[in-house]
């Protein structure tokens, strides 16, 4: 016997759970590349997928995952040689710096650990010491998968407007995009990156650059951009097979017609809004967890917390045997650990990661948290109690349970 059967859940931050009108919106046979229904079909979802990332800006679509966004940001804007900023709290950072290193960019990487946030001031006084502006752009994930830590663009745009400093601010917003409160233009970010199979809930294969008119003046400054990524046919196509440098998605493209349409439908503060409420009937059941047990959130301070994913600390071996019970005897499977390794635990089996990102209400995110309780009591790790009460007060009552 096992209770795996039934309806699996897959909680690991990306790709994420896709909505059934996603999926049956996909099923039908392809359409005309060239013209027809295709046209009015990516129009409309370049319009709204811009409503997401709340910008008046452009967009380039690529047939890439987040790593694809990664190189074609890059690739747009800066030339070998060229220096960029990477302040990093967690993998992610060091990934997108890795990539301006293959393409021959110099980044700087600024450390700040796997539990605080950027320190917005540290950034200051490196770009006021760059008298030089031989900085060309601040390279930051909003949340960081890794660690869970969300960092606010608003101090780093005011760092850079302070020290008068004329790099471009990117946002890697791939887990945090349609999850975390995000307004590209309002915050002043130059970039803004996303992926369609988290908080989008498409299946993995699309990704988009966002980019606002200081950054277009940037690329046009470029003496080539390789063909595939240049985002100006892509942004400014004189026929429908440009937006994607060659025949489209079809299929993306008819799932994430729907998913944006169910985003707006129930409204981008409303989606929001539902994620830092479930994020919080997370974090309820982990803060009683960690009470006399095992278990550790990464972060302590709930204001540094991404709403989309929760990375946590259950002691070495620990994190690695709950994925594995979880999935066999229950059907929910959790994100590994990543970037946590440390000398005693080399391969970060210590931790595991929930993702409560996209198409989530309150009874999936409170059966995930009864699944990890059960397997809390199933392998004997210590936890505090009262987790499942704490958790279902918050969906009771999210304003009277204070956080
Ligand atoms: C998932 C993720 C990526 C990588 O995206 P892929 O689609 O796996 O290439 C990059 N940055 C962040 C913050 C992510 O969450």
């Amino acid at each position: 016997m096992s209770l795996a059967h039934g309806r699996p859940y897959l909680a690991i931050p990306g790709p994420s759970v896709m909505p059934d009108a996603v999926l049956q919106a996909m099923h039908q046979p392809a359409p005309n590349i060239y013209e027809g229904d295709i046209v009015t079909l990516v129009e409309g979802i370049v319009r709204d997928v811009k409503r997401v990332a709340r910008t008046e800006g452009h967009v380039a679509i690529y047939i890439a995952n987040g790593h694809g966004a990664w190189e074609a940001a890059l690739s747009n804007l800066y030339k070998p040689g060229d220096r960029v900023l990477v302040p990093a709290t967690g993998r992610f950072a060091h990934g997108w710096a890795e990539m301006a290193e293959g393409l021959g960019l110099v980044p700087q990487i600024v450390e700040f650990g796997t539990q605080s946030p950027i320190d917005a001031a540290r950034i200051e006084e490196i770009l006021t010491a760059d008298t030089a502006h031989e900085i060309k752009g601040v390279l930051f994930s909003h949340v960081d998968t890794a660690t869970s830590i969300r960092n606010d663009p608003r101090p780093l745009r005011a760092a850079l407007d302070a020290a008068g400093h004329p790099a471009l601010l990117m946002a890697d917003c791939i887990a945090s995009m349609a999850c975390d409160e995000f307004h590209m233009d309002d915050w002043g970010v130059d970039v803004a990156l996303t992926g369609s199979q988290k908080g989008l809930m498409v299946p993995p294969g699309l990704s988009f650059v966002f980019f606002n008119d200081r950054a277009k003046a940037v690329r046009a400054q470029m003496p080539r951009v390789s063909r595939y990524w240049d985002w100006v046919p892509r942004s400014e196509p004189e026929f429908v097979y440009q937006y994607f440098g060659g025949t489209s998605p079809t299929h993306h493209l008819f799932g994430l017609r729907a998913a944006l349409d169910m985003l707006h439908d129930e409204g981008m503060e409303h989606v929001w809004a539902r994620h830092a409420t479930l994020a919080r009937v997370v974090w309820a059941a982990c803060e009683r967890w960690s009470e006399g047990g095992a278990l550790k959130l990464n972060l302590a301070d709930r204001s540094l917390r991404s709403h989309a994913v929760t990375a946590l600390g259950v002691g070495i071996g620990n994190g690695q045997k709950m994925r594995a019970w979880t999935a066999e005897n229950a059907g929910l499977t959790l994100g590994l650990g990543l970037g946590m390794a440390t000398e005693e635990d080399p391969h970060g089996t210590g931790f595991f990661r929930i993702g409560h990102m996209g198409h989530l209400n309150a009874h999936m995110v409170l059966g995930a948290v009864g699944v990890i309780e059960a397997g809390l009591q199933a392998l004997q790790i210590p936890h505090g109690k009262g987790a499942l009460e704490k958790a279902a007060e918050v969906v009771a009552q999210p304003e009277a349970v204070a956080f």
